[in-house]
């Protein structure tokens, strides 16, 4: 038997005391002086208590990022100054590796062994990306065609300017990596942020937000407020202030956002939720399909918002992928994060727990067969048996509605040219694999999709450089890439007389 790894003293310093929240340059407490606990989803205790920030909290927030946007030395920097920043972040995330994976690990219960793999290196990585980037956000000068006269001459061009003052709301799924793929583009591009944590996950922004400090970021660039999403959420996102907000969470506090954004018309980005079809083919390597299968839904136990939780297996291999699934399931070894031997943690959160369960219930209920898993798992901590349902159809609400869970529907297809139709009927449209030999099915398929993201014979594949984001209920505009840049400037036209 292996021992659990043992906490570094950095991290239990950490959350040994209450911790502030950053606004400015200064570590706060909540100006009413609240806390809201924060808990091990491992065993349900409290791990640490964290400032609750609220209306008021956002307020000076943003007064401290709209002074830092118009004043001080934020906006006389270089692009190569704020590249430079960004690029020593990533650095200083890479060399706090493993403090920021067990922080992770705590508050969110994935298995260390992924928060060091991947989590970490995968946000140091996105900071670097963006540090690129900084030095080439550029216009295009414009070739018009007044004058009226022919001796009248107009010198256009554009310039990209930062939006402004932006406000973050981010989940709790991979806390650190979408703290990342928020503040990256919005740094390279010069706005300000106020950063809002999910409530259940706010400890590694906090701790980002110290290593910020370090890098030498200006006061106020960043803020980072801790605190629930109806009260310090919802302020932020209404905020007149804010000159756009970005959002990742569910597709139903994504319409929220959107509404009290409409206030001061502020721009909007939103990465919502899933319920992204992986098919499998009959000439498909197999055994790569099923493997690829069972982890586009058991990575980060399902909580990924494009987990691939509708499977479609073409029919004379349909029993083959559902057997292989559903014993990749049966032996996916359940457990706290930092026990070396985990591969899959416990749910988030007991409302999570919740939900998951429910859902599991209410398909069992309506017909579907558990062939792996079904229910929860143990009496303390939120863990679930990782689960394969088959008899399932597209109207019941496992199949419709997103579980953020563990839980893969798998359905039968008979013709490759039936199944673009109903991989596409859903409200959301963020991400879909495809699983197949054959060049040109794979390739005529992924245009017939309806979805931000195709992967084909692989499955959550990340990387900065790619585009991420949703058609349909999915979502507006995209996370990562150089879109995403885009998506934190204004375009400006200059025209000159000569
Ligand atoms: P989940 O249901 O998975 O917890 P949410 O969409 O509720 O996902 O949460 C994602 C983020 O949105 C979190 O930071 C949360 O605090 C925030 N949030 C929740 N409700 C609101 C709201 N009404 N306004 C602004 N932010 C919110």
């Amino acid at each position: 038997m292996s021992t659990a790894v043992k906490m570094e003293q950095t991290v239990s310093n950490f959350i040994a005391k209450p911790v502030k929240m950053l606004i400015g340059k200064d570590w706060v407490n909540a100006i009413n002086g609240a806390t809201f606990p924060v808990y091990n989803p491992a065993t349900g205790e409290v791990l640490a208590n964290v400032a609750e920030g609220r209306k008021e909290d956002i307020e000076l927030a943003v007064k401290a990022a709209r002074k830092a946007f118009e004043e001080g030395p934020w906006h006389k920097m270089t692009s190569s100054e704020r590249g430079k920043l960004l690029w020593k972040l990533g650095d200083l995330l890479e060399k706090h590796l493993e403090e920021f994976a067990q922080l992770e690990s705590l508050d969110n219960g994935k298995p260390l062994t992924v928060a060091r793999g991947a989590d970490v290196p995968l946000a140091a990585d996105l900071f670097r990306y963006m540090a690129g980037w900084a030095t080439k956000i550029e216009g295009s000068t414009i070739p018009i065609s007044v004058p009226y006269t022919p001796d009248t001459k107009y010198l256009a061009y554009t310039l990209r300017e930062p939006v402004g003052v932006v406000g973050q709301i981010i989940p709790w799924n991979f806390p650190l990596l979408m703290a990342a793929w928020k503040l990256g583009p919005a740094l390279a591009t010069g706005c300000t942020v106020v950063l809002k944590p999910a409530e259940q996950t706010p400890l590694s922004a906090l701790r980002l937000a110290e290593l910020i400090q370090e890098a030498g970021f200006p006061e106020g660039v960043v803020n980072v407020v801790s605190g629930y999403g109806e009260t310090a959420g919802a302020a932020l996102a209404a905020h007149p202030d804010v000159d756009k907000v970005a959002f990742t969470g569910s597709t139903e506090v994504g319409k929220l956002i959107l509404q009290a954004a409409a206030g001061n018309l502020k721009k909007v980005t939103l990465e919502l939720g899933g319920k992204s079809p992986n098919i499998v083919f009959k000439d498909a390597d197999l055994d790569a399909a099923v493997a690829g299968a069972a982890s586009a839904i058991f990575f980060n136990h399902g909580q990924c918002c494009c987990a691939g939780s509708r499977l479609y297996v073409e029919e004379s291999v349909f029993d083959k992928v559902v057997d292989g699934v559903a014993q990749i399931a049966d032996n996916i070894k359940v457990g706290a994060g930092f026990d070396p031997n985990t591969q899959m943690g416990p749910l988030v959160s007991d409302e999570q727990l919740k939900r998951v369960c429910s859902y599991m219930k209410s398909g069992l209920e309506a017909g579907a067969k558990a062939v792996a898993g079904g229910e929860k798992l143990g009496d303390k901590g939120y863990f679930v048996k990782p689960t394969v349902l088959t008899n399932v159809d597209h109207k019941m609400k496992v199949v419709e509605e997103e579980i953020f869970g563990p839980v893969v529907t798998v359905m039968p297809f008979k013709h490759a040219d039936e199944i673009a139709p109903v991989a596409n009927d859903t409200i959301y449209g963020l991400a879909a694999g495809i699983w197949t030999n054959d060049v040109s099915k794979a390739h005529s398929l992924a245009a017939k999709l309806r979805a931000g993201t195709v992967w084909i014979n692989c499955y959550n594949i990340f990387d900065a450089a790619m585009p991420f984001g949703g058609y349909k209920q999915s979502g507006w505009g995209r996370e990562m890439g150089k879109e995403s840049l885009e998506l934190y400037t204004e375009v400006k036209s200059v025209c000159v007389k000569m």
